[in-house]
């Protein structure tokens, strides 16, 4: 792994378009690295996600350079669109040597100085195994912070004092660990303890960035590992402060961990299934209702977490907001979380239930709530993964989808509807709404003939109560989360 002999005569293996950039830069007596992730991730033999090149060179001396570029920020990063295919190419970042600016709010550098000399650039990067340059024209690395090293013993340790790079930047703390969950590597000792330390300066980093980072963690092979040390460390509590009050909170008999490690393992499931960011996220947040609706049962003998799924979903909506993620995640998460409890003996559940589920999650989701139930199962510590009855479940979702459970696959549509009479306007699509949940009752139902005369006869409903029946579906979903919440608050007696 270590930049040896051999490797030198050969060099690295950067593609020919970088090369070239580079070459360019040289030939107009400029220097020319490749710094960063891409010069780390070729030493550990991982394929680099994207190029980035830094220089002496001005960022008016590199736009001369070239024939198309941008330049339209204020850290001198001028993009050069290639005629690369690959579209890991098709831009190639240059950015000119930086000096660490004065950070006043342990935020951002207040100004972004230039320097002519690579040491100066190297210095001011985070950690060790991401200030390796290499210049791939005479294949000679630049290694000042002993990285290689780093890259030898797994770790990721600070550029320079850990404290004092923290405090520059709070949001290192949290890249330090999400580097270590990505490259599977060890915090420093040093550096752990820094981060302990200076944990608390993540409270003045903007959602935004603690957002990427936090979703590289969960998109990692390892979120588990990271969210513990994460913990540990005293951050978890300013990317979701609300998870620390699962933990030690004891479930029932059914389960072996207590809610918190409950959610990381479930978590770590749908991480070691490659499944998607919304998946991921729903399992680490599922229970997050539990804590606040935990109430013993001494009938059962045991604890019980009733309306719970509808407590969590809220939460859920607020810890995503909170962390800025994107309007249609927010919806899927809220949604998985809010029927996660789905009844799913097939023995006992009709098809309709299993339709009126995926019209609730959509049936583009219904696929993500099987496999959070399953992330469920494995995060009890029990170890069937898939058992029978899942199985046998997942077939009535097929069977179930063979009938109507969106709007458009009813035998009548919004043209319809409107050659009927119907003037265009939100009556339309409270007709076909009303018009579904009727067939979601009885699928029969879902006949041309039927569908035109029911839409005929809804041409004569008052706009009031046209609405009230096409909004039903989710009124109805309204009224029960409702009624869960003030049970809960009866039990607590509280308002
Ligand atoms: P990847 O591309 O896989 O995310 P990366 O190392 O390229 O990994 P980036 O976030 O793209 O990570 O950052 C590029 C480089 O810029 C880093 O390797 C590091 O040298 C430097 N860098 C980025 N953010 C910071 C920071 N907050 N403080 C210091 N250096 C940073
Ligand atoms: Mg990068």
């Amino acid at each position: 792994m270590t930049y040896n002999n051999a490797m030198a005569k050969k060099g690295l293996d950067v593609p020919a378009e970088i090369t070239g950039l580079c070459r360019a830069i040289r030939d107009a007596g400029h220097e020319a690295y490749l710094i960063g992730g891409c010069v780390r991730d070729l030493l550990l033999d991982r394929e680099p996600k994207d190029w980035d090149i830094t220089t002496n060179a001005t960022p008016e001396q590199i736009q001369s350079l070239f024939e198309e570029t941008f330049y339209e920020n204020k850290f001198g990063t001028v993009g050069v669109v290639t005629k690369s295919e690959n579209p890991r190419l098709k831009v190639v970042e240059i950015t000119p040597y930086r000096v660490e600016g004065k950070y006043s709010n342990a935020r951002h550098p207040d100004e972004v100085t230039f320097s002519t000399n690579l040491s100066d650039d190297l210095k001011r990067r985070d950690f060790t195994v991401n200030a390796i340059a290499y210049d791939p024209i005479e294949k000679e690395l630049v290694d000042e912070h002993g990285g290689q090293d780093d890259l030898r013993r797994r770790v990721i340790a600070a550029v320079g004092d850990a404290d004092e790079r923290f405090q520059e930047d709070a949001l290192r703390t949290l890249r330090a660990i999400r580097f270590s969950a990505e490259l599977d590597f060890a915090l420093d000792a040093k550096t752990a303890a820094a981060i302990a330390k200076d944990a608390d300066r993540l409270g003045k980093i903007s959602k935004e960035r603690i957002r990427d980072e936090f979703v590289r963690i969960l998109e990692s092979d390892r979120p588990m590992q990271a969210m513990y040390v994460a913990q540990k460390l005293g951050i978890l509590k300013y990317v979701i402060p609300q998870l620390e009050e699962a933990i030690g909170v004891e479930q029932n008999q059914a389960h072996s961990y207590d809610v918190f490690e409950h959610l990381l393992r479930s978590l770590q499931h749908a991480a070691d299934k490659k499944w998607p960011l919304e998946v991921r996220l729903a399992a680490l947040l599922h229970d997050i209702g539990k804590p606040a609706s935990r109430r013993w049962s001494d009938e059962k003998k045991d604890w019980t977490f009733h309306g719970h799924e509808v407590i969590g979903a809220r939460m859920a909506e607020k810890i995503l907001h909170d962390l800025r993620m994107p309007n249609e995640t927010i919806k899927t998460v809220v949604a998985l979380i809010r029927w996660h409890m789905f009844f799913s003996d097939p023995d006992k559940v009709t098809l309709s239930a299993v339709r009126r589920i995926i019209t609730n999650v959509g049936v583009e989701h219904i696929n993500d709530l099987l496999n959070l139930r399953i992330c469920d199962r494995i995060g009890t510590g029990r170890p069937k993964e898939q058992p029978f009855r899942l199985r046998k479940y997942m077939s009535m979702v097929d069977e179930a989808m063979r009938d109507p459970v969106t709007v458009s696959m009813l035998k009548i549509d919004g043209k319809k509807v409107m050659d009927l009479g119907e003037k265009p306007g939100p009556r339309i699509g409270w007709t076909l709404h009303a018009l579904l949940e009727e067939v979601l009752d009885d699928p029969s139902r879902n006949t041309e003939e039927y569908l035109e005369r029911r839409a005929g006869e809804l041409l004569k409903v008052s706009e009031e109560e046209l609405k009230a029946l096409g909004e039903q579906g989710k009124d109805r979903r309204e009224k029960e989360d409702e009624a869960e919440v003030q049970k809960l608050r009866d039990k607590h007696h509280v308002n």
